[in-house]
């Protein structure tokens, strides 16, 4: 079993006298290690929280921008829920390099809890409702080149178990 966890981070890009705007950026840590798997892309809190619930394909990682094509990825991770386990298949690699044939050398396979992945989009979900009411204090917040009154578009998202991008 693997241990999985998942950690919010913002980075002031312009800072004003009165308030912030925040790129906000998702850590994943796999065994307390980064994912080497998902070097160079986004992670995408949407999907993360509609793991904890649903299977099939999940682009956990994307571009930048939010479409995962953009970035060259055209396969997503592999989940598949049962008996209290949550398994990820990441394909590898999951980001091909430039000019590369696609092809799929191999799969990294995960094994979590389903209880303490929860327990981690919970914990994710909370730090978010903290951002959402610093937004409504008229700090903003990025994510995925996306501006605006976005943490409330993505808890909005996560309510409701759908992944825009
Ligand atoms: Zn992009």
């Amino acid at each position: 079993m693997n241990t999985i966890e998942i950690r919010v981070s913002e980075t002031a890009n312009v800072p004003d006298a009165t308030n912030k705007r925040c790129r906000v950026e998702l850590l994943l840590l796999v065994d307390g290690i980064k994912t080497t798997a998902f070097d160079s892309v986004s992670i995408e809190p949407c999907a993360l929280a509609a793991v904890a619930t649903q299977s099939g394909e999940f682009y956990i990682a994307t571009c930048g921008c939010g479409i995962p094509d953009c970035a060259g990825i055209y396969r997503g991770v592999r989940v598949s829920q049962s008996n209290g386990i949550i398994s990820w298949e990441v394909p590898v690699p999951y980001l091909p390099e430039k000019g590369s044939d696609r092809s799929q050398s191999g799969i990294v396979k995960y094994e979590f809890s389903a209880d303490s992945y929860r327990a981690e989009i919970a914990k994710m979900v909370d730090t978010l409702r903290s951002l959402q009411v610093r937004e409504a204090k008229g700090d903003r917040f990025e994510l995925h080149g996306h501006p605006g009154t976005l943490v409330e578009q993505i808890l909005g998202w996560i309510d409701t178990g759908t992944v825009p991008f």
